[in-house]
Order: structure tokens, then sequence, then C-alpha cells
């Protein structure tokens, strides 16, 4: 038996949430066993926790799309017991038993070894919000964008994609903008490498086709009426990495930015992500994510903690990331 957060669906399809023991024997198939030391809390894992949002597709499901920690069993080429590991994504948590447990089965094509740079905790601290704000940064560079074409913008600032995607741009020589709904925290965001701040409600209202050029690359994680503004005031040619929808799915946009200024719209998909890419979103992050920065945007808690964290996350109480530790 191993300790975990186990979420189970009642009968009024309600999702309820308990950290109590689960058994060895129900891991899911796979070629490599895990011991797991850290998990974390992505935006993904709060709708699963707190049954906002239709994240998990089988039940009973423990929750967790991240995990870091120590091979104890392979059957796969690449990975043997001792070895230390990270995952993202592929499904953990969603359709297959995550990281919020002392111990995950899954396939050693998923893993990624983790990397020198950054202990299991920091990997954690990035997480899939992290190695997201690691594509989109990537993406925007393989759009062309440098750091002398002008200011980049990126929303949900205060939120995890946000947070790591101001310190890599800011790091790379960028001129960083940070869009938020809290501008309490101006000072948490220029300390992460913001040269300036912006209030989320100057977005609020209906997008003009195109408004003033402003940005030359943005990282979007809000989506919604926001993404649309920022598409109308991008730049000739520039690129945007849209990412996530913390302020809804929906895109109340025109063709205009498209064709009439060529502005390009990214999507970027972190989890079914090949592994060269990671590899790649990693190397990014060992070289240019300051791990003091992300000290400072980061929460530890334990397994006990994590369901009320999960609901302080749903109501944006939580800035940048929460690690937790998970004890064998
Ligand atoms: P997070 O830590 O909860 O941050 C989300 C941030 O969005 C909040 O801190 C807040 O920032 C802003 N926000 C919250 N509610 C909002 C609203 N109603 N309207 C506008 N802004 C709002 O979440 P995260 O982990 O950074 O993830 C951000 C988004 O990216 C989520 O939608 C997530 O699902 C998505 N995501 C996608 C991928 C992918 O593969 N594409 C991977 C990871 C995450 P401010 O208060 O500073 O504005």
């Amino acid at each position: 038996m191993f300790k975990a957060l186990v979420l189970n669906r009642a009968e009024d399809k309600s999702t309820q949430a308990a950290v109590t023991e689960a058994d060895e024997a129900d891991l899911p198939e796979g070629d490599v066993t895990v011991a797991v030391s850290h998990s974390t809390l992505n935006y993904k894992d709060g709708l699963a926790i707190t049954g906002k949002g239709p994240v998990v597709r089988s039940w009973p499901m423990i929750p967790g799309i991240d995990f870091a920690g120590t091979v104890t069993e392979s059957r796969h080429a690449d990975f043997k017991a001792g070895d230390a590991v990270v995952l993202n994504g592929w499904g953990l948590g969603e359709t297959r038993w995550g990281g919020l447990g002392a111990r995950a089965r899954v396939s050693g094509d998923w893993l990624v070894p983790l990397p020198s740079a950054f202990s299991a905790a920091q990997a954690m601290a990035i997480g899939t919000a992290g190695y997201t704000a690691a594509l989109s940064v990537l993406e925007l560079e393989r759009q062309g964008l440098t750091p002398d074409t002008g200011p980049v913008l990126v929303t949900g600032a205060t939120g995890g994609v946000g947070g790591v995607a101001i310190i890599l741009l800011a790091n790379k020589g960028f001129e960083v903008v940070a869009m938020t709904g809290n501008t309490a925290e101006a000072d948490y965001l220029k300390g992460l490498g913001a040269a300036d701040v912006m209030d989320r409600a100057e977005y609020a209202n209906p997008a003009k086709p195109l408004g003033k050029e402003r940005w030359a690359g943005a990282v979007d994680a809000v989506g919604s009426v926001t993404l649309a503004n920022v598409l109308s005031q991008m730049k000739y040619f520039s690129p945007v990495a849209a990412c996530g929808l913390a302020g809804g799915m929906d895109l109340p946009s025109s063709v205009a930015p498209f064709i009439l200024r060529g502005v390009k719209l990214c999507g970027i998909e972190s989890v079914y992500m090949p592994k060269p890419a990671r590899l790649a979103a990693y190397d990014l992050m060992a070289q240019h994510l300051d791990p003091a920065k992300l000290d400072a945007m980061t929460e530890t808690i334990g397994l006990s903690d994590a369901i009320p964290a999960a609901g302080r996350l749903m109501k944006g109480q939580v800035r940048g990331r929460v690690v937790v530790e998970i004890e064998g």
C-alpha cells in the first residue's frame, strides 16, 4: 500500500477527494515503477481535485499531471533502479494514475532524466506550467522573435506559466510586460524580471479588429477576450504563443490580425509533446531559469494540504507554483 490523494466520483457526479492508501497492485501497466518524492499542483490538477473541470476520465483517479522521483524497477532500456526522473503530462492524472501518490507506474518512453541543473523539488516547481512556458518561448523564437523586435507581453502573469515565462524571457534579454488581474503583485512580477506591469482590466472589453501595434510577441495563458485584445495589438508578422484558458476557452476575435498584419497564432500543447522538444525545453530552463527566482515563486506543501491548496488555486489565491512533497 502507498499514500495517495485519491479522487472518486459520487452518485451525484461530484468529485470526492481524500488522502488515503492505494494498492500497488492497482497501479496501471508500464515498464518503469517510480518512488515519487515530489509532485505539484497545476491549473489542470486544481480542476481535477475540485471537480471544477472535466479533467478526470476514469475513476478512481490519483491526480497529478507531473512527478519527480527515483526509479525502483525498470524493464525499459533507458532506465534502471536508482535513476532520478521527471514526468510531465502523457495523460497522468487524467486517464491514468498520476503523481500525487508515493508510487507511479508508467512507460519509460514518457520519462525524462532529472536535469542536473535542478533538484526533484525544483523540477516540480517547474512542472507542466514551467515546461509549457519554456515550450512557448522556444516557439516564439522559432517564429523569429528576438530581443530587438520590441516588448513581449505575458498574460496570467502571477500564475505558474506566466511567472516562468517572465523569468525565461527577461533572462534572455527581452523587455517583458506582465499583465495581471492582481496589480498589488507588481513588485513580485518586477522581481521575476518584468520591465512593466499592466492591469488585466485594460483588455476586459471586446477587442477591436485591430488596435495600435504594441507587442512583438506574447505568451498567453488566459485566452478569451484577453487573447482577442492581445491579437489586435500585435505588431506586423509577430507571433503569439496561446497556451492557456484561465479566462475562458472562447476566442472572440476576427481574422483581421492574421490577414492584415500577418500575426501568427501558435498553439502550445504540452501533454503529448515528443521527447526531443521536452529535452529542448529543459535545456532552455537549465540555461535561463534562475533557481533563486524559481524559489521566489514557489510554495511547498505536504500531500495532506493538497486538497485545500487546489481550492485556493481555483480561486486565484495562489501566486506562482505549488510543490507537493510526497512522503513514502
Ligand atoms: P495558474 O497558476 O492557476 O495561473 C493562472 C493565472 O491566470 C492566474 O494566476 C491569473 O493571473 C490568471 N487568471 C485566473 N483567472 C483568470 C480569469 N478569470 N481571467 C483572466 N485571467 C485569469 O495556472 P497555470 O498553471 O499558470 O496555467 C495557466 C493556463 O495555462 C491554464 O489555463 C492551464 O490550463 C494552461 N496550461 C496549458 C498547457 C498546455 O499544454 N497548453 C500546459 C500548462 C497549463 P493574474 O491574476 O496575474 O492575471
